[in-house]
Formats: structure tokens, sequence, C-alpha cells
């Protein structure tokens, strides 16, 4: 049986770039709702699209994640579930379509995460994530067509993380009263946060 794992953090905690790196070590999924909702900004939802929510750093109506969610992890075995659950009512969704194997949470301060989301940098090509400061890529033809994220501005990263402390932080402490959560410092390189994260699943 392949693992189920759940990755938690704030935005810019470092979930993406770990979740990559796991889903290549376990060969499992990375099922992440921010990629999927990226990809699909402009669809047409009796919400409205992803988009007006998105660029406003709000959350996107829950029938719309909750889908995106059911029906990835219907198609996967083991797979490492990144940006979701992000309010109680999503978290109680997912408890009743699957069973979780771990629940990390990678535990990083705000200064730390606006310097991260403000400097984060997407390759459209393969959507591996850079930092203008802390991780660029070293050929010239990658640097050149990285780009930023429309949310990933000063201005909405402070909306993200309010939404994140009103919305998220009760998720992390639903875990933690679960018994479930395994804290993680993940302010250290991103090889030393995965080190501790395979040290916490074997
Ligand atoms: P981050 O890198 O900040 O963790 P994501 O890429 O996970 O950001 O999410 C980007 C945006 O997509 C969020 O600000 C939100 O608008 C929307 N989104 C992603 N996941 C969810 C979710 N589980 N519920 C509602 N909205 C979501
Ligand atoms: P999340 O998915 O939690 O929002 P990301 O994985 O996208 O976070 O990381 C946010 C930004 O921080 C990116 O620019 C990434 O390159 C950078 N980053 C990720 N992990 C680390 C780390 N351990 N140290 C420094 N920068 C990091």
């Amino acid at each position: 049986m392949e693992p189920r794992i759940l990755l938690l953090g704030a935005p810019g905690a470092g979930k993406g770039t770990q979740s990559k790196r796991l889903a290549d070590e376990y060969d499992i999924e990375h099922v992440t709702t921010g990629d999927a909702l990226r990809a699909n900004k402009d669809m047409e939802t009796e919400y409205g699209t992803p988009r007006e929510y998105m660029d406003a750093g709000e959350l996107v109506p829950d029938a719309v994640v909750n889908e995106i969610v059911r029906e990835a992890l219907s198609n996967a075995d083991g797979y490492v579930l990144d940006g979701y659950p992000r309010n109680l009512e999503q978290a109680t969704y997912l408890s009743e379509i699957t069973d979780l194997d771990a629940v990390i949470y990678l535990s990083v301060g705000k200064e730390e995460l606006v310097r991260r989301l403000t400097g984060r940098r997407m390759d459209p090509e393969t959507g591996d994530i850079y930092h203008t400061e802390f991780n660029m890529p070293d050929d010239e033809a990658v640097r050149d067509r990285l780009v930023q994220r429309d949310d990933d501005t000063e201005d909405v990263v402070r909306d993200r993380l309010r939404v994140y402390e009103e919305n998220t932080e009760p998720v992390i402490e639903h875990y933690r009263e679960e018994g479930d959560l395994v804290e993680i410092d993940g302010e250290a390189s991103p090889d030393e946060v995965f080190e501790r994260i395979v040290a916490v699943l074997d």
C-alpha cells in the first residue's frame, strides 16, 4: 500500500517544493488544489470563476475544491495532498472520502513566509518552483521564462496569510487535537526539511 500523506502549512511554507520531492521519492501522486485551480482559473462554475477568488487571496468555494480532490484521490493509490483542506468543512469532507497515513505540518514564521512568497517564481513549462534569492535555475533559458504568480504580490500575500490564520489554522489545531499531527520545523534548507519529513515517514 502506497503512503497517503497530508502536508499542511501556511502559504509559502514549502508544501509544493517538498510535495514534488515526496511524490518522486515514494512514487505517489502529487495532488494539489492550487495547481489544479490555476490550470482552470477561468472555468465558469455556479460560483463564478476561480480567478475571482484567487486574485483576491480568498478561498475558492468548498464545492469546487471538494470535487477536484474527490476526483484526484479516486484515481490515486498513494498520494501527497498539498493545499487542502484549508478550512474545517473541507477537513470533514476529506475524512469522509479517504484515510490518511501521515499528517505533517511544516511550521515557518510569518516574516519568512512573506519573504518566500514575494520572491517565488514559477517555471510555466514544468511547474517547477524557484526563488529570486534562495533558489534560481542555472539554465539561462529557464531563468528568462520564469514568472511571478498573480497572487504573490505583497498586498495579496497579506490577504492570503490573514485567510490562512482565520480558516486554516483551526484545521491544524483539529489534527493536533486528534493526535495525528507531526510538526516539522520548516525553516531550514529544502534538503534538510526533506530529510526531516522522510525521517518521520520511515
Ligand atoms: P500557496 O502556495 O499559497 O499555499 P496555493 O497554490 O495552494 O497557494 O493556492 C492558491 C490559491 O488557490 C489560494 O489562495 C485559493 O484562492 C485557492 N485555493 C487553493 N486550494 C484551495 C482550497 N483547498 N480551498 C479553497 N481555495 C483554494
Ligand atoms: P507553498 O507550496 O507552501 O506555498 P512553495 O514550495 O511554493 O510553498 O515555496 C514558497 C517559496 O519558498 C518558493 O519560492 C520556494 O522556492 C521557496 N522555498 C521553499 N522551501 C524553502 C526552504 N526550505 N528555504 C528557502 N526557500 C524555500
